[in-house]
């Protein structure tokens, strides 16, 4: 049996410095050279899954294919990495928890004291293994959330530790990211806070094998040797990693740093070829040479943290690469459109994107946004709660079901055209239990959707509750807007279209989490070409 490998990366001095973005870089090089390699997430919080945070704790939540509620950060993997990643992907502290709580409770400690070294540890540790138990990957490589000297990270500081004891040197390493601020008034570069974190490191048993300096200008040998004497760290293995202009840059300033044959060197691994990146370096040169450029109006209840919409607003960079088109992203908060404001508040803007969300607050602003793009043929895409917004306002202003809605807004309403599924009603713990993973969906033929897609059967990614009520499915038929995809097993609509417009298309499910660099979703895509045609 081959060793598997495993690469941690841990963050110091400050949290959002990116170690999800380097860790996914890092992979997309070790992988560009022949490797298979996955990426995992520990984060230390103590909700089972991010599934019930509000976005603007910590951002979207992202959704795998296997239906598991999980970090932002698997999203930046997936679409570095164009691999899908599961449920084992992702651990939480809560996670942890529950699992040694369960079995304390069967009693599978047999009457031994539960204690957070070994129990809590072991479990870390098995779960970093499970990740690769069938021996798929070469190298796991695992970000570990938060910041060292958080309290909450202790226990996966220490299962690392543990784990590069056990597993040796060679098989086993650990890259430290953190912060060189640069001091206007002494014109001064700083290692200070590195050298601390990197001491506060060591503190909890960890020698760290590669550091990499964030910083907003090129270290010079002086200051990378410094590092590397005070850190204890070879000279070779201090790595900067300079503020870029876009996050798909990062690979390839890591691949100039060597950072990933720096690691599998230490990893005792073959070196292989260069990788050339060629699909990468062109998706690049387009994003960076725009030939269009448009507005886009994205509306939704959390704007004011742009990371609650990371997967869209990611799909969305990815379809203007490939359309060789600038995106101007512009914000809007729901609850500030109405039906009278809304040409004033679109102005200058070539498409409108419903974002996904939950619960009242600017749903009936949502309406409006749809309404505008309906009657005024701007290309619409809505997104699970942008789709049912847009049959509701279909609802009521062409259908003139008068007061028709969502019963998850309004219970009592004569007109449920969105309601709650059958299997939910029963449901009362709010944690994992909507409707969650991929599900086939048929399309139609004749359709913009199949014209993007190319195919008719495809299998998108879900998160919801409410479906559309197939109670009306004629009386929209007949009026214009059509279901263009249906699940095959349970007849649930996944596509609205209405075919008389330029391009308004709303989904159940959600496309955004598809996107990668290498393979953008065919719906932006053509929601984007739609725009700049517009
Ligand atoms: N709140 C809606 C539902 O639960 C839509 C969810 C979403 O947009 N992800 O069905």
């Amino acid at each position: 049996m081959k060793d598997i490998k495993y690469v941690f990366v841990t963050g110091g001095v400050t949290s959002s410095l990116g170690k999800g973005i380097l860790s996914a870089s890092l992979a997309k090089l070790l992988q560009s050279r022949g490797y298979s390699v996955t990426i995992q997430k520990l984060d230390p919080y103590i909700n089972v899954d991010p599934g019930t945070l509000n976005p603007y704790e910590h951002g979207e939540c992202y959704v795998t294919l296997d239906g598991a509620e999980t970090d932002l950060d698997l999203g930046h993997y997936e679409r570095f990495l164009n691999v899908p990643t599961s449920q084992a992907n992702n651990i939480t502290t809560g996670r942890i928890y529950q699992t040694v709580i369960e079995k304390e409770r069967e009693g599978a400690y047999l009457g031994k004291t539960v204690q957070v070294i070994p129990h809590i540890t072991d479990e870390i540790k098995r779960r970093i293994k499970l990740v690769s138990s069938d021996n798929k990957f070469d190298i796991v490589l695992t970000e570990i959330g938060g910041t060292v000297g958080d309290i909450e990270s202790l226990p996966y500081i220490e299962s690392v530790r543990q784990l590069k004891w056990e597993l040796g040197p060679q098989n086993c390493i650990v890259i430290h990211l953190t912060l060189v601020p640069f001091l206007p008034s002494t014109g001064e570069s700083k290692t200070k806070p590195t050298q601390h974190s990197v001491k506060m490191l060591l503190e909890e048993g960890i020698q760290p094998d590669i550091l990499v300096l964030r910083t907003d200008r090129n270290l010079s040998a002086d200051i990378r040797r410094k590092v590397a004497l005070f850190c204890n760290v070879e000279e070779n293995a201090v790595v900067e990693s300079v503020n870029v202009s876009t996050i798909y840059e990062v690979p390839l300033r890591m691949l100039d740093e060597k950072l990933d044959q720096i690691v599998l060197k230490k990893l005792n691994l073959p070196v292989n070829e260069e990788p050339p990146l060629v699909e990468w370096r062109e998706f690049l040169r387009r994003l960076k040479n725009p030939k269009h450029f448009i507005k886009i109006g994205l509306v939704g209840k959390y704007v004011e943290l742009a990371d609650s919409y990371k997967s869209i607003t990611e799909a969305l960079v990815h379809s203007g690469s490939s359309n060789e088109c600038k995106i101007d992203i512009k914000f809007i908060h729901s609850a500030e459109i109405t039906d009278k404001n809304a040409s004033e508040k679109f102005n200058g803007i070539s498409g409108i994107l419903v974002a996904p969300g939950f619960g009242s607050r600017g749903i009936e602003g949502k309406i409006s946004a749809v309404r505008y793009c309906r009657e005024n043929n701007i290309p619409f895409f809505g997104i699970c709660l942008g789709m049912q917004c847009a049959v509701v306002e279909f609802a009521k202003n062409v259908l003139k079901m008068e007061g028709a809605h969502s019963t998850e807004i309004d219970d009592k309403t004569k007109y449920p055209v969105i309601d709650l599924m059958e299997e939910q009603k029963s449901v009362v713990n709010k944690g994992g239990t909507m409707r969650l993973g991929g599900f086939k969906c048929i399309i139609n033929k004749d359709s913009k959707t199949f014209e993007a897609y190319g195919v008719t059967e495809i299998t998108e990614r879900h998160r919801h509750r409410y479906e559309f009520n197939n109670k009306y499915i004629e009386d929209f038929r007949k009026n214009g807007m059509i279901p263009v995809g249906i699940n095959p097993e349970s007849d649930l609509v996944e596509i609205m279209e209405i075919s008389d417009h330029k391009w308004f298309i709303g989904v159940q499910f959600h496309p955004e989490y598809n996107s990668t660099v290498i393979k953008p979703h065919p719906l932006f895509v053509h929601f984007i070409r739609a725009c700049i045609e517009k």
